[in-house]
């Protein structure tokens, strides 16, 4: 879950990280007025859920009210990474010494909390990682999940940090490192981390992500869903406990297991096809979810022929077959249906698909070479 920045500064702020006063607004004139509260130069921030803003022109720096209504009015009507802005940040504005990057994340490659720092702060950091690796500096925290003052220590010296500048840095990094797991965030980033002409660090820009697979255990967090994340079928999944991951091909895919989906999507792409989306049903799918996740699959438009794949274990394919024959009966939109169905009671289950009329399969290539024909029409 990615969440806006003057939400993540509200986290920082409570863990105690130096982030500068600010405030968050839907209109220019409210942006006005916060600017006349703050009372000296101030910036004014898209908050929308993706990156790169400032090179999109949603970030502007403003020395009086007047300017900070205009600079939010333009922000306001700006579409950046695909949304559209509906609020804006007012946050006091900082002189900038030098930016730094300074970013945790959980590490697949190390299996753990991972803290990296850089001195090409502004600057994406996937960037800096592909042309000057080694101007990233790393710590990894201890299977405690608390890093050590001295790690924090070795990565401010690494930076060029002097003494007085190391002594705000080590709490700096400690604190986010505590955040993360407080939250159980997958990433928590300052970029940039400033030094100001009088040797102050603040956290400028805020940016955090949560581990989806967390949430049930955070209702607080749960809170700051924005729904502009989510499409409308991407959400009726997620609450129907459906993994949904749209894709941009036209053959849409019903799955019961992720491993197996997985595979169905190699095999499309093998025999030359293109999968609309991931879908695994989950376990035990009865005509119900069936239904539900055939509707999921077609609310893509882009969707030309649906594929379902079954493996019976639990599942029952029989009653699979009856889910899927109610649940395109009174569908709304009819696309050519193709089902792969293996497993227990996969005889009566075919039987049932082709009674009604569907192209049923024991073969999962099969399978995938006639939703492959249907799809080239
Ligand atoms: P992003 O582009 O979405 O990452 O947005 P940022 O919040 O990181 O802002 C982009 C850039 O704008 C920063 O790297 C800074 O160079 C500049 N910027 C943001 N806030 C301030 C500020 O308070 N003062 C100054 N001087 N520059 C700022
Ligand atoms: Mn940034």
């Amino acid at each position: 879950m990615r969440i806006h920045e003057y939400q993540a500064r509200a986290l920082f702020a409570e863990a105690g990280l130096p982030v500068p006063n600010s405030k968050v607004a839907v209109s220019a004139d409210e942006a006005c007025e916060i600017s006349e509260d703050v009372g000296k130069p101030v910036v004014v921030k898209a908050q929308v859920l993706a990156g790169g803003r400032g090179k999109a022109g949603g970030v502007i720096l403003v020395e009086n009210p007047a300017a900070a209504r205009e600079a939010a009015e333009k922000i306001l009507a700006l579409n950046i990474g695909g949304y559209q802005v509906e609020k804006v940040l007012v946050a006091e504005a900082s002189e900038i010494e030098r930016e730094i990057y300074l970013g945790v994340i959980v590490d697949r490659d190390s299996k753990g909390i991972l803290v990296m720092a850089s001195s090409e702060g502004g600057v994406e950091i996937e960037e800096v990682a592909r042309t000057n690796p080694s101007a990233i500096f790393k710590e990894y925290v201890q299977p405690s999940g608390v890093l050590e003052a001295h790690q924090g220590r070795r990565l401010g010296f690494r930076l060029g940090f002097d003494w007085n500048q190391v002594r705000q840095f080590e709490p700096i990094v400690s604190a986010l490192v505590r955040l993360v797991v407080q939250i159980d965030a997958s990433l928590a980033e300052i970029n940039p981390l400033i030094v100001t002409p009088e040797g102050q660090l603040r956290a400028i820009d805020a940016k955090v992500n949560i581990d989806d697979s967390a949430l049930y255990r955070r209702a607080d967090i749960t809170k700051l869903r924005n729904p502009e994340e989510e499409t409308g079928p991407e959400r009726r999944a997620r609450e129907s406990g459906i993994s949904y991951v749209k894709l941009d091909g036209n053959i849409g895919c019903m799955v019961n297991g992720a491993g197996l989906a997985m595979a169905l999507l190699d095999v499309i792409k093998l025999q030359g096809g293109d999968p609309a989306n991931f879908l695994d049903v989950g376990g035990g799918a009865d005509a119900a979810q069936v239904r539900t996740a055939m509707e999921i699959i077609l609310a893509d438009p882009g969707v030309d022929v649906v594929l379902v794949n079954i493996f019976g274990g639990i599942t029952r394919c029989d009653e699979v077959a009856r889910g899927v024959v109610e649940a395109t009966a009174n569908l709304d939109r009819q696309v050519p249906l193709v089902v792969r169905l293996v497993g227990t009671n996969e005889s009566e289950g075919l039987a049932i698909l082709r009674g009604a009329g569907i192209s049923a399969h024991r073969g999962m290539v099969d399978a995938v070479n006639k939703a492959v024909a249907r799809a080239a029409i």
